[in-house]
């Protein structure tokens, strides 16, 4: 150890240029705090919360054909399509639960939709008090979280 070095440790120059740097951001002009739940933060645009099933807007039926595809591109397995053949043979949608709990919000189960029924949105309030909340289906996934909006 050289002899700048040994003063360094003797005066704790790295310890004082480390608080140096951490009360710099003391200052009550440097400290910003989120004023959730009466403020909603913004959400970047690309990011991927809850997912919705959407329905067509002007029918309300589901955009849903039950393909199966985001079951299949689920990585975590946790999406299970119920269905049923129509009388003409085509597949009907029946139920739809997505198990949020083992959700990593990847995307993959919203890039393999082919009609773009399944969608995860910018809504990002998803606490629940126990796991079977987190198991979300049909009905929740089109109507969407209904969390508690506080105003000022
Ligand atoms: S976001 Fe990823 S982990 Fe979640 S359901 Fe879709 S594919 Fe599965
Ligand atoms: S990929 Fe899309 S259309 Fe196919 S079952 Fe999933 S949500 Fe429905």
């Amino acid at each position: 150890m050289g002899f700048k070095e040994f003063l360094r440790h003797i005066f704790l120059i790295d310890l004082i240029k480390g608080l140096k740097l951490t009360f710099s951001y003391q200052r009550p002009s440097a400290t910003y705090t989120e004023q959730y739940p009466l403020e909603r933060p913004p959400v970047a645009e690309r990011y991927r919360g809850a997912p919705r099933l959407n329905n067509n807007p002007e029918t309300g039926e589901t955009l849903c054909i039950a393909c199966n595809l985001c079951s299949l591109a689920c990585p975590e397995n946790l999406i299970v399509v119920g269905w049923e053949r129509t009388e003409d043979r085509k597949k009907k949608l029946t139920t739809f639960t997505y198990d949020l709990s083992r959700c990593m919000f990847c995307g993959l189960c919203e890039d393999a939709c082919p009609v773009d029924a399944l969608e995860l949105t910018q809504d990002f309030e998803l606490a629940h008090y126990n796991r079977q909340g987190m198991i979300w289906d049909r009905q929740m996934l089109e109507e969407g979280p209904q969390p508690v909006r506080y105003t000022r």
